[in-house]
Formats: C-alpha cells, sequence, structure tokens
C-alpha cells in the first residue's frame, strides 16, 4: 500500500486498532468507549493532539463514544484557566471530524447500584451514547465521593491501610523494598484513621492510605503504593470540600471503569502502571467487563520542546508572549499561528502509532500545514520590505483595476481586482543593483513581469545621501498585458507588487522555529537554543482587499508565504501572522551544513 502525507490512507491501521478489531469480532465489546485525560495543569500541545486523535479517531471508525475527561487529582498544580483551554482546544481540534462521538454526562438519570460489601454501595453510572454537539468535559472530582467509597472498600477487605511514615521515610522503604510499621494495622484502626484523616484531623503530609499488595515486587510500581494523600488545598471544582485527594492510579483505572471506558490508552511510561491499574479493579472485585490500558509512543518533535513544564517555564520567563504564542507547540499556539484544525489532524492522525519512542521530523508537520494552506488560502500580494516604483511613462492620476485570481487550486474562489497605477510598490530584494548570475528579478536596464500586469524597464535608481536606494523609475511597456500584442515577450522574472495609493499597510509577524537545533533539550538547556530571530515585525504593504482580511479565512501572500489574521488585529490596525513560508528554507540551510 503506498501512502503518503500527501495520500493518506482513509482511516490509519496500527497495533491499537487492530487490538480494538479484534476485541469487536470476539464480542469482548459490543461498542467501544475511549477518553482522552488531560491533567488540567497546563495547556494542550501537539503531543496531546496526537493523543485526542488517537482516542477520539477510534470512536469515529468504530462507531464508538469518546469521552473528555480532566484528570484533576493534584488541586495544588491545577487551574480552571487550563480547565478552559483544554476544552476550547479539544473543541476546535474534533469539529466537524469527530465531535458526533463525543461522550455526554448522563442527565439526571440515577446511577446503577452495583453492590458493595459492608453496607457500602457502589455505582457505575450508565453512560448514554454519544451526543452531538460541543464537547462537556467529565472530571476525575465527580467521582470523588466514589472513589472514596472505593478505598474503604479496600481496608474492609485488607488490601488497604494508613500509613504514618513521612513522604521522605515512604520512598526510602519503598526503593528498599522494605514493610513499613503500619502495614499489619487492623482494619478498624484503618477504617478509623482514615475517616478522621477525611474530617481534616491531621495536617498535610502526617499520613496516607496505601494499597498492600508486595513491598518486595520487582516493579516498584506495586510496592505499596499510595492511594490518598492529605492535603489542605481548594480544588478547582470541589472547593473545599476535601482535604484528601486521590493518587493519579487510584483515581484513573477506577475513572476508566465508572465511565465504561473498554480501551483506556496512554503513552508509554504507563507501561509499568499497568499492573497497579489491573490490581486495584480486580481487588474491588468489580463487576465485568473491566477496561483495559494499551500504550503506545509518545510524539517527540524535532525543534520542539513537548513538556508542560517545559512550556510553562517559557510562559513564566516571559520567553514566549505567552501560552499561545504562535511560536509555541500549543494547540492554541498552532491554532493562532493560523494553522487549521484539519491540518493538525491530518498530521495527528496519520503519523503513524508504535511502541517505540522516535522523533519526527517537525518537516512532516510543516508539509501537512502547507498542503492545506495550498488548497485554501486566497492568494493576494503584499510586499512586506518595500520599495517604491514609479513608471514614468504613465501619467500622474493613471487608474486601470486588472484581473487576478484568488486560488488556483480552486475555481470556485473567483477573481479579484487590483488597482494599477503610477505609483507601485515592489519587494526591495527584487532589485539588485549588480545581481550575481541567474538573478532574474528587476536590475538597472533590466526588465521583469508585474505578476497579472506588465512589463516594466528599470531605466533609473534614486538613492539618498546615504546610498540607500529610495525610488526606482522605470517605464511600462502598454502593450505587454495579458492580451496585448507584446504580452508574449518573454521576461525570465516575475515580481509582485502594490499599488502604492492604494496599499494597506498591516504589522505582519515573521515567526521562525523557536529553536535553532533538532533536538533542544538533548543537553538538557533547552532554553540556551531559543532563536533570536523566532520573531520579526515589519510594515507590510498590501493589496486593498487585506483591509477586510477575514480571520476564519487564511491568505497566501503570492511568492512569500501563507497569512491568518491575528487576534489583536483591529479595525484599522490589521496584524497578521505569518504561518509559514512557501518553501521551507531550513532544507536548505541544512543541505549547505
Ligand atoms: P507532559 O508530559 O507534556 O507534561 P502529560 O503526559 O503530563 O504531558 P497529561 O495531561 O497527563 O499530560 O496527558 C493527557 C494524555 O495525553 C495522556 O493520556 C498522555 O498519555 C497523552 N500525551 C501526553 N503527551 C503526549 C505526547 N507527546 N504524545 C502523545 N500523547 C501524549
Ligand atoms: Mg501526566
Amino acid at each position: 500500500m503506498s501512502t503518503s502525507i500527501e495520500n493518506p490512507p482513509a482511516a490509519p491501521s496500527d497495533f491499537i486498532r487492530d487490538i480494538v478489531t479484534g476485541d469487536l469480532q470476539a464480542g469482548r465489546h459490543t461498542s467501544i468507549h475511549t477518553r482522552f485525560p488531560p491533567e488540567p495543569n497546563g495547556y494542550l500541545h501537539i503531543g496531546h493532539a496526537k493523543s485526542i486523535c488517537l482516542n477520539f479517531g477510534i470512536a469515529r471508525e468504530f462507531g464508538g463514544v469518546c469521552n473528555l475527561r480532566m484528570d484533576d487529582t493534584n488541586p495544588t498544580k491545577e487551574d480552571v484557566e487550563y480547565v478552559d483551554s483544554i476544552l476550547a482546544d479539544v473543541n476546535w481540534l474534533i469539529a466537524g471530524w469527530a465531535d458526533h462521538c463525543v461522550g455526554m454526562k448522563p442527565k439526571g438519570a440515577a446511577p446503577e447500584a452495583i453492590g458493595g460489601d459492608g453496607g457500602t454501595d457502589f455505582y457505575r453510572a450508565p453512560m448514554p451514547p454519544a451526543c452531538a454537539g460541543a464537547v462537556e468535559p467529565f472530571y476525575a472530582s465527580d467521582y470523588f465521593d466514589q472513589l472514596c467509597e472505593y478505598a474503604v472498600r479496600l481496608i474492609r477487605r485488607g488490601k488497604a491501610y494508613v500509613c504514618d511514615m513521612s513522604p521522605e521515610e515512604t520512598d526510602e522503604y519503598r526503593r528498599r523494598g522494605k514493610a513499613g510499621p503500619f502495614r499489619d494495622r487492623g482494619i478498624e484502626e484503618n477504617l478509623d484513621l482514615f475517616a478522621r484523616m477525611k474530617n481534616g484531623e491531621f495536617p498535610d503530609g502526617a499520613r496516607t492510605l496505601r494499597a498492600k499488595i508486595d513491598v518486595e515486587a520487582p516493579n516498584v510500581w506495586l510496592r505499596d503504593p499510595l492511594l490518598y494523600r492529605i492535603r489542605h488545598t481548594e480544588h478547582h471544582q470541589t472547593g473545599a470540600k476535601w482535604c484528601i485527594y486521590p493518587m493519579y492510579d487510584f483515581a484513573h483505572c477506577l475513572s476508566d471503569y465508572i465511565e465504561g471506558i473498554t480501551h483506556s490508552i496512554c503513552t508509554l511510561e504507563f507501561e509499568v502502571h499497568r499492573p497497579l491499574y489491573d490490581w486495584i479493579l480486580q481487588a474491588l472485585d468489580l463487576p465485568r467487563p473491566l477496561p483495559h490500558q494499551f500504550e503506545f509512543a509518545r510524539l517527540n518533535l524535532t525543534y520542539t520542546v513537548m513538556s508542560k513544564r517545559k512550556l510553562m517555564q517559557l510562559v513564566n520567563e516571559n520567553l514566549v508572549s505567552g501560552w499561545d504564542d504562535p511560536r509555541m507547540p500549543t494547540i492554541s499556539g498552532i491554532r493562532r499561528r493560523g494553522v487549521t484544525a484539519a491540518a493538525l489532524r491530518d498530521f495527528a492522525y496519520h503519523i503513524g502509532i508504535t511502541k517505540y519512542d522516535g522523533l519526527t521530523d517537525v518537516a512532516v508537520l510543516e508539509h501537512a500545514i502547507r498542503n492545506d494552506l495550498n488548497r485554501r488560502a486566497l492568494r493576494r500580494l503584499a510586499v512586506l520590505h518595500p520599495v517604491k516604483v514609479v513608471l514614468t511613462n504613465l501619467p500622474e492620476d493613471h487608474f486601470e483595476e486588472l484581473d487576478a485570481v484568488n486560488n488556483p487550486e480552486d475555481p470556485q474562489a473567483g477573481m479579484r481586482k487590483l488597482p494599477f497605477t503610477r505609483e507601485l510598490f515592489i519587494e526591495t530584494d527584487d532589485f539588485m543593483e549588480t545581481p550575481p548570475p541567474k538573478f532574474f528579478r528587476l536590475r538597472p536596464g533590466g526588465e521583469v513581469r508585474l505578476k497579472y500586469a506588465y512589463i516594466i524597464k528599470c531605466e533609473e535608481v534614486v538613492k539618498d545621501e546615504s546610498g540607500r536606494i529610495v525610488e526606482l523609475r522605470c517605464s511600462v511597456d502598454p502593450d505587454s498585458k495579458s492580451g496585448g500584442s507584446t504580452a508574449g515577450r518573454k521576461v525570465k522574472g516575475t515580481v509582485h507588487w502594490v499599488s502604492a495609493r492604494h496599499a494597506v499597510d498591516a504589522e505582519v509577524r515573521l515567526y521562525d522555529r523557536l529553536f535553532t537545533v533538532p533536538e533542544p533539550d538533548a543537553d538538557g538547556e533547552f532554553k540556551k537554543h531559543l532563536n533570536p530571530s523566532s520573531l520579526a515585525v515589519v510594515t507590510a504593504k498590501c493589496e486593498p482587499s487585506m483591509a477586510k482580511a477575514d480571520p476564519e479565512l487564511r491568505y497566501q501572500f503570492e511568492r512569500l508565504a501563507y497569512f491568518a489574521v491575528d487576534k489583536e488585529s483591529l479595525p484599522g490596525k490589521l496584524v497578521l501572522n505569518r504561518t509559514i513560508t512557501l518553501k521551507d528554507p531550513w532544507t536548505k540551510e541544512a543541505k549547505k551544513g
């Protein structure tokens, strides 16, 4: 099968999809339920986009459901700002693609009693089918009551105990594979202490609830891991209700269970946690089916750092303008830069799912972005570094309108008019006084075609006292326009231009890669490898139609790059982001080196 980024398979195939197919065929599940479980302690990045596209993609392909679940068990690091941003990013990424597979919370449905022991009832919320519409998040914190009951159930079964060792001692004992002095506490004492932990009788760190598994297990995660810890901290969803919070491993598998997740898909670092995931579900003797965890390799990208902790440093140290700085690999940054959800999905959905860590070339992402923008972007003329051209053989008040194609890739996009006058701007780089061989643009005495317009000849170069070129005085061949008698005349170069009188100014932000080396964190000093030229700001002269630039549309400035309207743009003060150049300047760079 030959597929490429230009010709992606309709739906990817990989070992996880093979497992899902097998489970359906064998009747192990009749419907598929996945989830994407971010911790709201930072903004989502492009690695998360891979996971979103995998989890929602599987739901989409197999007629299943995918929940967005805030894995909010650590209130000290979390914030509603992150909850909101995650919601916005997921909605944006899956809109029109997988938003019909979104798991929605049951409204007013009575939970289904599933029995318990010692008078405790356990509930599993019946999950409704997917509902089309905006993603509504589930929260692990919605299950805090139920998780607490599960913890009590473990204690009753002699499978969990309250431990009074300090965090440091606990770590030390676990590392050495030693049982602590509180391991064999009686059930009643454990129940009493856990209730008092919950009631707020003890300070942070004084006690923990631990699973009683095997202190000597070769897998350290099974050495009586912590299930609950004391944190006298308010939670962004539950307020001051709780002063004990469940640990990730305890909350995660049970949240999956409560939501009826069939395939709990996560990245490889959780492989070593899987025995604990299974142990907890089995120790509670929960009615089947139980969820199962599968691991895949996380996305790593060249010229990028991909960890919320490191991205947060860039934000907090003002090395970027914020989480949505268009140079950031966050979903919000990528969106603000002008990349469409379709392009990001094309990339994230089709890069492949493997069991082995690898490094994806950022050029693959850039290629997907160019491919998408080439199809959709409206072509426009704009000059980023202008120099004035005066067409001396035209009258002062010359004005005509020329026809220009909006998008050669899309006939539906139609045509527009470009005003053409005696004074124009062209790109400074499109003129050279003493050019090298093969420079096919304008030179003294040389000719060039103006895109959609006439052939001009440079007759005179005007400079200021400092020797800087301020004006090119040119003559125009009036019959060289398309359809004219000399239109067929061969000139090697074509350059873009705008009418000086009609030009609209725009603040244009020219972004480049944020880092200068392929693996910025290889030496642990990623901040040393920031690209000092990752942002340059210029005032561009744009054709007049750009005055009405639409934030929903994408533009290609011919011969230059793709652009999108920035969120800071205002009526009368256009701000544009360069999403990506037309060609990859870094390939040339690499070849030189
Ligand atoms: P980071 O390591 O960047 O801080 P995280 O793993 O702590 O991220 P979570 O919010 O816990 O972030 O991740 C939510 C989900 O996204 C998890 O299932 C995780 O496995 C997945 N995920 C995180 N990073 C990547 C990545 N680079 N590639 C693919 N999936 C990822
Ligand atoms: Mg995590």
